[in-house]
């Protein structure tokens, strides 16, 4: 509206002008003293307003008329178009604003579904190692169902206990002498565990293959191209499991590679191999057989199954890892460490021939083979370890072969790195050699009352 007064007020302002330069009021009293108005034209032609001198003037004010009205016409439909959208700004700052704040709540809701992935990615990675570690089958079997079990084998051990059922066995533990507990042929006391200290680190392996294995010095060496001070070293972690890894010393394991790998005929089970009088004894993988290869001659010089014996995975230790035979060595020789259907998940102990492999005794005993993490021997009597990630644990367990008797024990033990997956005894050094979780380590005891 303020445009169109503007612009009406224009155009008189517009006539005005050019009436003032061609005509003139005037206004004055006449003769009888009343106000006369006289106006005044510079010409007779201009009195009609048509002359050729005034048409192109007013021609050329119709022109800017025209292009005045043109120009009010466009501004007059700018304002109209910048008010509509005045008019709908609120409403789609409102709309922005809310796409806004709904996006934000998406990208929230995504970070934390985001984070919820990586969460679980964590758990199945963790999972799958668990897996890895122990590819066995009581790894299908749940807690619960794995207790039902134990519950109702050590149920049926009992009742068949009381039936006689073990005749034959007593018959062969009753020929054990009291004797073979008397000191040792190194003249050393040999009696019972009375400690374990803490775990000394001497190698990390640095690879995946290293997560559990076997490593051992032999306590009775022999012949002159290894000694006492050989260290010999199985990564068990793997297929097809062949490589004896030796060093020369304990200098040499620690710090840098081996002097030599040996190439063994037959693949190696589990981590239950050990090294006594110059030759490795270990299980033939995928079988109850077992090997003892010979260290100086690298060859094979006996194989034999271990009569009845379970393997690969029908009872291995708490862990899994198919260690369903574990050789031993003491004080008082070659043993086997396992179970059979007979003793339906105990633990058999054999002593073995270490030349030809054959049973020479058998025990057996009630301690469940899965309800324990691992175990050794020391002066012929049997020790379990109670658990093989607990850092602080317990030697929860021993039997004695001498008495056929066992019972329990609280010996502290220490899984420093929380995944023991071996422990064997060297009664030259009255040490434990440990593989725990990648870590090669060794504890001192004291048995029987008198330190090593
Ligand atoms: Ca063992």
């Amino acid at each position: 509206m303020w445009l169109q007064v503007a612009l009406v007020s224009f155009l008189i302002s517009a006539s005005q002008v050019q009436a003032e330069d061609h005509a003139s009021l005037r206004h004055s009293n006449d003769a009888a003293g009343r106000c006369q108005y006289t106006f005044t034209v510079s010409s007779p032609q201009e009195t009609s307003c048509t002359g050729d001198n005034g048409r192109p003037e007013m021609e050329g004010v119709l022109s800017r008329l025209t292009l005045l009205e043109a120009l009010v016409s466009r501004l007059i439909a700018g304002a109209g178009t910048r008010s509509d959208a005045e008019v709908g700004l609120p409403e789609t700052f409102s709309q922005i604003t809310g796409e806004r704040n709904q996006l934000r709540m998406d990208k929230d809701q995504l970070s934390r579904q985001i984070q919820e992935l990586h969460k679980r990615v964590t758990e199945l990675s963790h999972e799958t190692e668990s897996l890895r570690q122990k590819p066995c089958l009581q790894t299908n079997t749940s807690a619960d169902t794995r207790r039902k079990l134990n519950h109702r084998l050590a149920s049926d051990l009992e009742n068949d206990f009381r039936n006689d059922a073990y005749q034959e066995m007593k018959a062969e533990v009753s020929e054990v002498p009291a004797s073979h507990l008397l000191p040792d042929r190194n003249g050393s006391s040999c009696g019972e565990l009375l400690s374990v200290e803490d775990p000394v680190l001497h190698r990390k392996a640095d690879g995946f293959t290293g997560k559990y294995g076997v490593w051992l010095q032999d306590p009775e060496p022999q012949g002159t191209q290894y000694s006492n001070k050989t260290v010999w070293r199985i990564d068990t972690v793997g297929k097809d499991v062949r490589q004896l890894f030796v060093y020369e010393d304990m200098k040499q394991f620690t710090h840098g590679p081996p002097m030599k790998i040996l190439l063994l005929p037959e693949a190696v089970e589990s981590t239950g191999a050990t090294i006594y009088r110059g030759s490795l004894y270990y299980q033939r993988k995928l079988s109850r057989t077992l090997i003892r290869y010979d260290l100086a001659s690298e060859s094979l010089v006996s194989r034999r199954d271990l009569p009845h014996a379970g393997f690969h995975g029908q009872y291995p230790y708490l862990w899994g890892g198919y260690t369903d035979i574990d050789l031993a060595v003491d004080e008082q020789g070659l043993w086997a460490i396992y179970s059979t259907s007979k003793a339906k998940g105990a633990i058999v102990l054999s002593q073995l021939d270490p030349e030809n492999l054959e049973v020479k005794r058998s025990w057996e005993t009630k301690i469940r083979k899965n309800t324990v993490a691992n175990a050794f021997l020391v002066c012929a009597r049997l020790y379990t370890v109670a658990s093989y990630t607990a850092v602080n644990t317990t030697i929860n367990h021993v039997f004695d072969t001498a008495t056929k008797t066992g019972r329990d024990l609280s010996v502290p033990f220490k899984n420093k790195y929380r995944y023991n997956s071996m422990v064997d005894y060297n009664h030259a050094q009255r040490k434990l050699f440990a593989w725990d979780n990648f870590h090669m380590v060794s504890y001192d005891i004291r048995v029987g009352g008198a330190s090593k």
